[in-house]
């Protein structure tokens, strides 16, 4: 067996202790006789499970006793609804920052429910940077304020927390959760798809504070509503077992690296290596403003698309796995989340730089 290098940028690359962790406990979970995708939610083995991983996500994050976190299903799609119909508590309208495809689909689902004041957008450079606090339009009277932390298509990150007054700050962290520390007293909610730091697909993390949960929009489904599965511990119907308790593997070995100062740490260093490969050559190119560059997702051009096609196909064969860049964009990306290894990076650096040299 060789496990190849994974940049995917979700699905994602997890940590290989953890898999094999998983991989030991399987068939028979603590001499239980069973796996844990096997076992009742409602027993006494899983609830200490899953209250094990909260604790754990509470722990790593800092998270206040002020906030619920909750371990939900639907993606962080279904939060681009689920945020504005928990709250909007009778405003009128939610202020949104545009810096990319998954912000735009965050705007394009709240359209439904309230008017959406753009506070600030990029399209104009193309979304290759993020706005300065000096550039966002806030109106005090918004329900919150929604940003996306970290584009992962257009590999733009913000380097600042926004601050909206007293407006409740929302933020979509799907693709840069847990890769730095963050301070979340200053958010109303952070939700996040587990698929990218946080484990496999099919969970949904979302962290709220209590005193905003509980007044609903009219019709809004049991399902979608944050209180009943804060009332619940998450558990008002059968969760994803299976992604909690995987989910919970990764932060006890999240905590074993050291947690996420050291963490941020090691992928500063990757990312760093990686944006100085590119910068250092003619050949590749990154556009998206250098204070607002990504430490998960890198996206690059090759001088001529025309050779797109080679680049992906001679990286496959060395073992470096889905660099193609998202449809939408083309290029090449490279996803480098928190279990993507160093070794990874630099295999990735040496190969771009032979394939450079081929060309020329
Ligand atoms: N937001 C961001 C920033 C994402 O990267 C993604 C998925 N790539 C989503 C939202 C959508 O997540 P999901 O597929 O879990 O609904």
């Amino acid at each position: 067996m060789t496990r190849k290098f994974n940049f995917s940028a979700g699905p994602a690359a997890l940590p290989e202790a953890v898999l094999k962790q998983a991989q030991a406990e399987l068939l028979d979970w603590h001499g239980e006789g069973l796996s844990i995708m096997e076992m009742s939610h409602r027993s006494a083995e899983y609830i200490g499970v899953a209250a094990q991983a909260e604790q754990d996500l509470r722990e790593l994050m800092q998270i206040p006793d002020n906030y619920k976190v909750l371990f939900l299903q639907g993606g962080a799609t279904a939060q681009f609804a689920m945020v504005p119909m928990n709250l909007l508590r009778g405003a009128t309208s939610a202020d949104y920052i545009n810096t990319g495809v998954w912000s735009g689909k965050a705007i394009k689902e709240a359209q439904r429910y309230t008017q959406v004041n753009i506070a600030a957008s990029t399209e104009g450079n193309s979304f290759t940077s993020a706005p300065a606090q000096s550039e966002l339009v806030l109106n005090p009277e918004a329900a919150y304020l929604h940003y996306t932390t970290n584009e992962t298509i257009g590999g733009v990150e913000f380097d600042y927390i926004p601050d909206a007054g007293d407006v409740p700050l929302v933020a979509d962290m799907s693709s840069d959760i847990l890769s730095a520390p963050v301070d979340v007293s200053r958010f109303g909610l952070i939700y996040a798809g587990a698929q990218k730091n946080i484990g496999p697909a099919g969970l949904t993390v979302v962290i709220v504070r209590e005193d905003l949960i509980g007044s609903t929009l009219a019709g809004t489904p049991t399902m979608y509503d944050y209180k009943v599965h804060a009332d619940a511990d998450s558990m008002n119907n059968t969760p994803p077992t299976f992604g909690w308790y995987l989910a919970g593997l990764v932060f006890q070995w999240l905590k074993q690296q050291g947690g996420l100062e050291a963490i941020a740490a090691q992928n500063r260093r990757k990312a760093g290596k990686l944006y100085a490969a590119i910068d250092g050559s003619d050949f590749y190119a990154n556009p998206v403003a250098v204070a607002n560059r990504s430490i998960m997702n890198v996206p690059f051009t090759l001088a001529d698309s025309r050779l797109d096609a080679r680049f992906l196909e001679l990286a496959e064969a060395e073992g470096l796995l889905n660099l193609k860049g998202h449809r939408s964009v083309g290029g090449m990306r490279a996803s480098i989340y928190n279990a993507v290894p160093e070794a990874a990076v630099d295999a990735l650096i040496d190969f771009m730089q032979r394939f450079e040299k081929e060309q020329a």
